[in-house]
């Protein structure tokens, strides 16, 4: 069986949601921290189960460069290689290719590229995402997509839409046939899911039409890509909010590579039940962290005596040990736990961002919560 969807609460288009992978199950909406070549960046398997990180997402492309599928097929998978129990979500490869520009070229059959590492050819199919991905051993898998570039012409959008429809197609018919070839197979109750990603570009009409598309080949669930890729941000809302009433209510919904922690919010306002996205993490190493208060710029210089922590409101393992004279002096000074201090309280920004969606969910007061005023109820208590 693959993943197990079932809603609990719903606010507005908003859910709480559990989904059941073989390798525990998750309360939606959730934030999935990138683990792009099986680490987050910086921080330790053991700090992310503290910090209550339930999925991570793995990047195929990097993967399947270094340290290569088949080494981590021997090794049992993806969750063995990496020492991670919780759950595992993969991309195809598609978005990763896509941003390789000049060393990309793409046809009916697949997509040819170079390696970023040492200029070695490559090619990759629906096929061969679908293996990888399977050797990889991740619970939720992705189609393999084109992912449409910005600004694109309707044209171009459209074709490049159907040719992704027709490589979900595919994706979907080869991994049916080789699913039970998981590394974990045997071990582990279920079996991965695999889901379809709506693309179309800026076109609201493309998109429907695109998931129209996908509803045909009843996935367990599906997405939204092809967003974040220098588009306006309202344009992202835009089209997240005209595409997310188009798929199917009773199956996980997740919007792929988004956004600020507002945006997460809002995204999860709108009806969508898992989000990943780099910000936290990288933003974490250039020394931006998210706080309840905004955003702060550690390398300030203003907070070279600050003895506040980051977030005076967090409850982290960061923000309840260290000061912001501290965090400054790691960073200006290049010291290594600068990454992982800046990373971990990040991390925990976002995931206590989407507990407290939860909650809000659960009480039906999330559209309060977005206009950031309390219900008359809890103020008259
Ligand atoms: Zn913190």
């Amino acid at each position: 069986m693959p993943a197990a969807f079932s809603i609990s609460a719903s606010d507005g288009p908003a859910r709480l949601g559990t989904l059941r992978t073989p390798h525990g199950a998750i309360e939606s909406p959730v934030f999935m921290p990138v683990g792009t070549l099986a680490s987050v960046k910086g921080v330790p398997q053991h700090i992310l189960e503290q910090l209550g990180v339930q999925i991570l997402l793995g990047n195929t492309y990097h993967l399947y460069l270094r340290p290569g599928h088949e080494a981590i097929r021997e090794i049992g998978g993806l969750h063995r290689f990496m020492s991670w129990d919780g759950s595992i979500l993969t991309d195809s490869g598609g978005f990763q290719i896509f941003s390789l520009n000049e060393l990309r070229k793409v046809s009916e059959r697949g997509v040819d590229f170079r390696s970023h590492l040492d200029g070695s050819s490559h090619f990759f199919t629906p096929e061969r995402s679908m293996e990888i991905q399977i050797a990889l051993g991740a619970d939720i898998v992705m189609a393999f997509d084109e992912c449409t570039e910005h600004p694109a012409g309707r044209e171009r959008a459209r074709e490049s839409m159907e040719m992704t429809a027709r490589w979900a197609r595919r994706s979907k018919q080869y991994f049916d046939e080789h699913k039970d070839e998981v590394p974990w197979a045997g071990e582990r109750e279920g079996r991965q899911s695999l889901f379809g990603i709506v693309q179309g570009g800026m076109y609201s009409d493309l998109r429907r039409e695109s998931a129209e598309r996908l509803l045909e080949l009843d996935f367990p669930g599906y997405a939204i890509g092809g967003l974040s890729v220098g588009e306006p941000r309202e344009l992202t809302r835009e089209i997240i909010a005209s595409t997310l009433p188009l798929l199917p209510k009773d199956k996980p919904r997740y919007v792929m590579g988004v956004g600020y922690p507002e945006e997460i919010v809002e995204y999860a306002a709108l009806g969508a039940d898992m989000m990943d996205c780099v910000l936290p993490t990288r933003a974490a190493r250039h020394g931006l962290l998210f706080t309840s208060q905004g955003r702060l710029n550690i390398k300030n210089a203003r907070y070279a005596r600050d003895q506040q922590p980051a977030d005076p409101k967090c409850a982290c393992m960061v923000c309840s040990r260290y000061t912001r004279a501290y965090l400054r002096h790691l960073f200006v000074s290049g010291e290594a736990l600068a990454a992982v201090l800046n990373t971990i309280h990040n991390l925990a920004h976002y995931l206590d961002t989407m507990s407290s969606v939860r909650h809000a969910i659960k009480l039906g007061e999330l559209r309060a919560k977005l206009s950031g005023t309390t219900p008359v109820s809890e103020q008259t208590s």
